[in-house]
């Protein structure tokens, strides 16, 4: 198993998220990211987990000392407790998880895989309600145009 970003989360085909296992937190982000695609996770998506109080202060600290952890997020916080408290490969392509993770000797790859097509770096953006879509002329949600974005 390997604990996903919210990139991944979002980018991924279902099927590769299977095997994954996510923070509760994310979740919630994806939701306010892409409803269609929060409604596809929890139906079948990667499992889902709470980071312990413990493994929250473990990953503060770490961040802390490597200076990285004013760029993180709650979310980014709650991401890297989870695999440093499982053990678990981290995938993201934050540099500043991955920079925690290294300063750990923490496993960790990034979000984009080589010969993985349907991978992608970009993601469509509405440009009404910031929804992240994969496909499609306009928004599923609210009924803009997409703009093609970088993730
Ligand atoms: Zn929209």
């Amino acid at each position: 198993m390997e604990v996903l970003d919210t990139a991944a989360l979002l980018t991924w085909p279902l099927e590769m998220l299977m095997q994954g296992v996510c923070a509760n937190s994310q979740l919630a982000e994806v939701q306010r990211l892409s409803p269609s695609r929060h409604l596809m996770l929890e139906a079948q998506g990667p499992r889902f987990d709470e980071p312990t109080p413990d493994a929250i202060a473990a990953a503060t600290a770490a961040s802390q000392e490597t200076g990285d952890y004013t760029g993180l997020s709650s979310v980014d916080l709650d991401v890297l407790a989870l695999a440093l408290s499982t053990g678990h490969t981290l995938v993201t392509d934050d540099y500043r998880m991955q920079n925690v993770c290294s300063h750990l000797n923490h496993p960790w790859r990034g979000v984009i895989q080589q010969g993985v097509r349907e991978v992608r770096s970009h993601a469509l953006e509405c440009v009404g309600c910031g929804g992240i879509h994969l496909q499609g002329d306009t928004c599923t949600d609210c009924g803009s145009p997409l703009k093609l974005r970088r993730l």
